[in-house]
């Protein structure tokens, strides 16, 4: 099974992600989680998204579909994955098919996890005094400049795959097991 989590920074789809893969044998893709990993080793490709993304900017669609291109064809993937934040514009969403059709594989369901942008301030917050801002782009007005990419490069995905068929929407405000729950419904359809 071959699933896209989809949702505003903060919705809660690593969370979510982590509990697929303990329950499903999924197993998570997370751009940002790799991006990360290349940024804090101070690999080449770290120094040249550092910036972009500590501003909490998207970092070049080519960047980020050669990392998903090479990731998606390593054996743990076989029994499935989780794209979890990405694809992130329409260019990576139409690359994303093009790869999976010439590797011979297909997407599931493409999930989306609907959180208000005034609840993700709330979240932040939280965060912030829990965690003593531990992430460079995890300030408020990181979070503002994130939200307004999310809104105009991100959310233009939607359609693209709600055209096709492909689009089901959790409400990303309930408890984290009743997103669970809503969210292996959809996948027990999708299987089924
Ligand atoms: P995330 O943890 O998914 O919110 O990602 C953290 C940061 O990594 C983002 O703010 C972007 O700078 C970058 N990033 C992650 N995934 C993508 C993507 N699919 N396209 C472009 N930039 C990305």
């Amino acid at each position: 099974m071959n699933i896209i989590l989809f949702g505003p920074p903060g919705a809660g789809k690593g969370t979510q992600a982590q509990v697929l893969v303990d329950d499903y044998g999924l197993v998570q893709l997370s751009t940002g989680d790799m991006l990360r990993e290349a940024r804090d080793s101070g690999t080449e490709l770290g120094n040249k998204v550092k910036d972009i993304m500590d501003s909490g900017q998207l970092v070049s669609d080519e960047i980020v579909v050669g990392i998903i291109s090479e990731r998606i064809e390593q054996p743990d993937c076989a029994n499935g994955f989780i794209l979890d934040g990405f694809p992130r514009t329409r260019p990576q969403a139409e690359a994303l098919d093009h790869m999976l059709e010439d590797k011979g594989l297909r997407l599931d369901a493409v999930i989306m996890i609907e959180v208000p942008d005034d609840e993700l301030f709330r979240r932040i917050d939280t965060r912030a005094k829990e965690t003593d801002g531990a992430r460079p782009d995890d300030t408020p007005e990181v979070l503002k400049r994130r939200l307004d990419v999310y809104h105009q490069q991100t959310a233009p995905v939607l359609p693209y795959y709600d055209q096709k068929g492909m689009l089901k929407t959790v409400d990303g405000l309930e408890s984290v097991g009743s997103v669970t729950a809503q969210i292996k419904e959809i996948l027990e359809g999708a299987s089924g």
